[in-house]
């Protein structure tokens, strides 16, 4: 098994950096923006980026979590109900999530398929009509099955299918670091 470092603490830290002005900078402002993190690594990512944001604007940008494991179209029994999906989305205040002409910005660790962010689109679609989604990765390994690309990329990394992307953050792995694991 061959490891190789391709981005540490520091590359991290500047990707989000950029990628927070870059969310700013594409939307002018946060007006109607909600940060949507994809179950584990995503929402580190997400609350990072939603951080930098505030020290931007001088607000805080909301943010919300996903989890997609049970809305992936491999799954094999029926696609989520609307209340499966708001509660996957956490309500606010009792009030049902609305993604009801928000801009919806999704974060992942690492987009590969596709398949992920197309179930994440399909649970959003089901609270409401976004004005937008648009998508932010750590990590593009390529290898697209669907016709979805992102639009804020932390390092774009082409990978074959044999390598893997290991993705560690400080919240849960103890150190910030990418590598490219080869079986
Ligand atoms: P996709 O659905 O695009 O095929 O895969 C993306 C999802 O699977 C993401 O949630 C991501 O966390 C995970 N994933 C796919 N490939 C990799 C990889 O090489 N490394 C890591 N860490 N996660 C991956
Ligand atoms: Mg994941």
């Amino acid at each position: 098994e061959e490891h190789l470092v391709i981005m540490d603490e520091t590359a991290i830290r500047r990707a989000l950096t950029r990628i927070a002005h870059e969310i700013v900078e594409k939307n002018k402002g946060i007006d109607e923006c909600i940060i949507v993190g994809i179950r584990t690594r995503g929402i580190y990512l997400a609350s990072r980026v939603a951080e930098r944001i505030g020290e931007i604007e001088g607000r805080p940008v909301p943010i919300r979590e996903l989890d997609i494991t049970q809305y992936r179209d491999d799954r094999l029994d029926a696609a989520a109900t609307k209340a499966e999906v708001s509660a996957a989305l956490g309500e606010l205040e009792g009030m049902p999530f609305t993604t009801k002409d928000k801009i919806i910005i999704l974060f992942d660790d690492v987009l590969y398929t596709g398949r992920t962010i197309r179930a994440a689109m399909d649970a959003l679609m089901d609270c409401g009509r976004p004005r937008s989604i648009q998508l932010a990765v750590l990590v593009d390994r390529g290898h697209r099955e669907l016709p979805i690309r992102p639009d804020f990329i932390g390092k774009n990394v082409p990978t074959s299918k044999q390598e893997q992307i290991q993705v560690a953050l400080k919240e849960i792995d103890t150190i910030d670091q990418v590598t490219l694991i080869n079986q």
